[in-house]
């Protein structure tokens, strides 16, 4: 692993986010982002190639069927957030367009009782978001 170190510009500050993968990172954007909010935010991170993070492992599959509405919104706003990355950074030619590919997930139940909760919980769906993108 390299040894980078950056010191802290300032003496203190109002947010200090412990790791800066996939959840530091975006804490520490939509903080930044969030014109209610005036203060200093600090990422500390011990690994600047995230080569261990569960982050640069991940399938990047987002699954949107939860069983709380507030967890399948979460997800929808994420699906959104990635499908229009470069506007949500602002319209930066620099950023690139990311590609969503549309495959859905698939549940299966083994027995009556989990088909009912499946089944029950769909009403969370939200077409418009599942649909695939062009
Ligand atoms: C193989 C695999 C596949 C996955 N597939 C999916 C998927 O398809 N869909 C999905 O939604 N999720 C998936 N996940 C889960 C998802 O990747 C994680 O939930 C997410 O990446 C967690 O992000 P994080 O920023 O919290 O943690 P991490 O990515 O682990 O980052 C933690 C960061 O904190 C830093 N850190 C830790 N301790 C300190 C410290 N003391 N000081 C400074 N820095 C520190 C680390 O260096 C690291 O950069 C998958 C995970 C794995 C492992």
């Amino acid at each position: 692993m390299p040894q980078t170190f950056e010191a802290p510009k300032r003496p203190s500050y109002d947010v200090v986010i412990v790791g800066g993968a996939m959840y530091g990172s975006s804490v520490a954007w939509f903080l930044a982002n969030n014109l209610d909010f005036d203060g200093s935010v600090l990422v500390v991170e011990r690994d600047p190639t995230y080569e261990f993070t569960s982050t640069a492992h991940t399938n990047s599959c987002m699954r949107q069927q939860f069983s709380q509405e507030i967890n399948v919104r979460i997800s929808q706003f994420a699906a959104d957030y990635v499908k229009n990355f470069r506007s949500f950074m602002g319209n930066d030619p620099r950023v690139p367009e990311v590609t969503l590919q549309n495959f859905g997930y698939m549940y299966l139940a083994d027995n009556e009782a989990f088909a009912r909760v499946l089944k029950k919980f769909r009403k969370f769906r939200s077409p418009a978001v599942l649909a695939p993108s062009t």
